[in-house]
């Protein structure tokens, strides 16, 4: 090997080691595009992790133990025969647990007939394609597995009716679309919780109350002001 031969190696060598983008497996210089590229796992996860979500609610829901129930006696003195557990959260409401302030409620707080959970589902469905951009609608209590009393024993004020599976506490949306009770009634979207109300008088509520704050309305003899609602509605229906 010549002189000329030996250092036109020898400056190969040297450019094959700075210059190891001359293989094919070569890494990619910097550039923006590869940041991008090295970000992309992270920017999916949020959309991946909202599918998920919207699964496990879809999930939860087509999991109800659909049976007939049957509502005895009265609201305020009576029991509930085969009784639907509302899920702890579906794809538009969560659960609210009065007592501990905190989501979900207790599976035991959530029985209610089968129309009960029904009419529920389907109020609160119809109001969130009508408000798309509206948080998921808090509901609260419902009745005990076999429904009997649900009184103060059983935390927080306590329920005078909620015994046969015909009543639901509902939350009023929040202002700040939190999934949680609304504190006060300046926390309130009036415009909505309005809403609410109206959709369960046409869904054929025998007694929505409403709180004395709230200002909320509606046809007298259905719609009833009442003390300690002013966070949330309450709906009965009539007997079947
Ligand atoms: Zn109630």
């Amino acid at each position: 090997m010549g002189l000329a031969a030996v250092a036109a190696a020898l400056a190969g060598a040297a450019w094959a080691a700075t210059r190891p983008a001359t293989t094919p497996a070569a890494p990619a210089p910097p550039s923006p595009g590869a940041a991008i590229l090295r970000a992309g796992p992270r920017v999916a996860a949020g959309p991946s992790r909202l599918v998920r979500r919207l699964a496990l609610r879809r999930g939860l829901e087509a999991g109800i133990d659909w049976r007939r129930s049957h509502a005895i006696g009265l609201p305020y003195a009576g029991s509930l025969a085969g009784g639907v557990r509302l899920p702890r959260e579906g794809v538009h409401f969560f659960t609210w647990d009065p007592v501990l302030r905190r989501s979900p409620d207790r599976p035991w707080r959530r029985y209610g007939t089968d129309r009960l959970v029904r009419t529920l589902l389907a109020v609160i469905g119809a109001y969130a394609a009508a408000h798309p951009q509206a948080a998921r609608v808090g509901i609260g209590d419902l009745s005990r597995p076999h429904g009997g009393d649900f009184g103060p024993e059983f935390g927080g004020i306590g329920h005078a009716s909620h015994q046969n599976g015909l009543d639901a506490d509902v939350y009023y949306p929040r202002l700040d679309r939190r999934e949680r009770a609304p504190r006060s009634v300046d926390q309130i979207d009036h415009r909505l919780a309005q809403d609410l109300v109206d959709r369960f008088v046409r869904a054929g509520a025998q007694l929505v109350f409403v709180g004395p704050n709230t200002h909320l309305h509606g046809p007298a003899g259905v719609v009833e002001v009442l003390i300690h609602h002013d966070d949330h509605l309450h709906v009965r229906l009539p007997a079947a």
